[in-house]
């Protein structure tokens, strides 16, 4: 019995012993042997036997239960967490951020790497054996330019995902193009687009989109174009073909770009345009119910509540002395009267409260009094750009125009 066991015993440890071996053997290259084992010590030195270990953070862990799975002790977890904490709290860690634990070839925690965010990284270590020292780093990426060409069959989002764009910049794209046009009621098909945004890598390796620069929508005969520009004040925005900002008084839709799927099928099946004859002053959106619906314009709530002409859950907005907004047939409301919102802010969401046929959003707009077709209202350019940042600004203008011509 006690032979057996033994026997047993020693089988465990040698087959993982001789698989090691066997292994090690296989991937040595006999021509470079002699040569690689030298560069080995060389260059690489005692890093060689070094380790590396990633945690990704997961729910409902703390730093101490982290560590432990690093195989740092209670104590050292602990003392690491009190040195660290004038430059970073480890009370603040964020699920799917990641740890990276360095040992040199004597098993000796050297390094720690934690990612705050997208920008920066914190660095702990120590040389050494001696104390620990911690600073936030930068992050330095490799910036590629990546061009974004096509034209629409379906929605841009699905369009723009199909020529292998990353989808956060498709949607900042989007967005940076949402002021002048409705994305649920303006595309044609055969629209044409053209984006380019930078992607940011480390070490060879595409890790996620940074800054569209620029981008290009040709809607039907109209060309919408927006560019990043840093102004000399350190601030950025997106601005026009002739330097005015972006963003206006109104976002173009209540529903934001990445929740409306296809709008050729959407118009033809449900859409209720505005119309004076018939009688229906509004604009209407599908979308399923529960997608959030944005103030289109900072202003003050109203009203907000059920309403008893057929509106269901309903929200008006006064944005100044001029404009309102009314959202009507929400499921929910999420303010109150009273309450300021600003633009984009999710106000309720959609549903088919009251008269409704079907989850959609009825939203009206109405100028001192009178309802208007939001579409057709020629809003005020934005803020222009500062008048000493205008040729930097005309530079880059000449040469991303260049880049993005459809
Ligand atoms: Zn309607």
């Amino acid at each position: 019995m006690n032979r057996k066991r033994l026997y047993i015993i020693l089988v465990v440890l040698i087959i993982p012993i001789s698989v090691f071996i066997l292994k090690d053997e296989a991937y040595s290259d006999p021509i470079n042997k002699a040569n690689s084992k030298v560069t080995a010590v060389k260059e690489k030195g005692p890093e060689n036997k070094a380790r590396e270990l990633r945690i990704k953070v997961e729910e409902g862990d703390v730093f101490s239960v982290i560590a432990l799975r690093a195989g740092i002790d209670e104590k050292q977890a602990l003392d690491l967490y009190e040195k660290v904490k004038s430059v970073y709290d480890f009370a603040d860690l964020k699920i799917g951020h990641e740890f990276i634990f360095n040992r040199d070839e004597n098993d000796n925690l050297v390094k720690i790497i934690y990612n705050i965010d997208d920008e920066r990284e914190l660095i702990i270590s120590r040389e050494n054996n001696e104390n620990w020292q911690s600073r936030i780093n930068a992050i330095d990426y490799e910036i590629r330019e990546k061009v974004v060409e096509g034209q629409l069959d379906g929605s841009l989002y699905e369009s723009a995902l199909k020529q292998g764009a990353d989808e956060k910049a498709v949607i900042q794209f989007a967005e940076s193009l949402e002021y002048s046009i409705d994305f649920a009621n303006d595309p044609r098909e055969g629209d044409r687009y053209k984006f380019i945004y930078e992607e940011r890598y480390r070490d060879g390796k595409y890790v996620m989109p940074g800054r569209v620069l620029a981008g290009a929508y040709l809607n039907g005969e109209k060309l919408h174009q927006s560019f990043y520009y840093k102004t000399s004040a350190g601030g950025y925005d997106y601005y026009d073909e002739n330097g005015n900002a972006v963003q206006k008084k109104f976002l173009r839709a209540p529903l934001s770009f990445k929740y409306i799927s296809s709008p050729f099928t959407l118009g033809k099946r449900y859409v209720d345009k505005f119309g004076l004859a018939t009688k229906h002053q509004a604009v209407d959106y599908v979308a399923s119910a529960g997608t959030p619906i944005r103030a289109v314009g900072d202003g003050v709530v109203v009203s907000a509540g059920w309403s008893t002409v057929g509106y269901g859950n309903m929200t008006k907005i006064k944005h100044d002395g001029v404009y309102s907004t009314l959202y009507a047939h929400q499921s929910k409301i999420l303010v109150k009267k009273g309450e300021r919102v600003s633009q984009g802010q999710v106000i309720g969401y959609v549903g088919s409260t009251g008269f409704s046929t079907g989850p959609h959003l009825h939203l009206e707009m109405s100028k001192n009094g009178v309802n208007i077709n939001p579409a057709q209202e020629i809003l005020p350019p934005g803020k222009p750009i500062n008048a000493n940042d205008r040729d930097n600004f005309n530079k880059m203008l000449q040469n991303m125009k260049n880049k993005i011509k459809i």
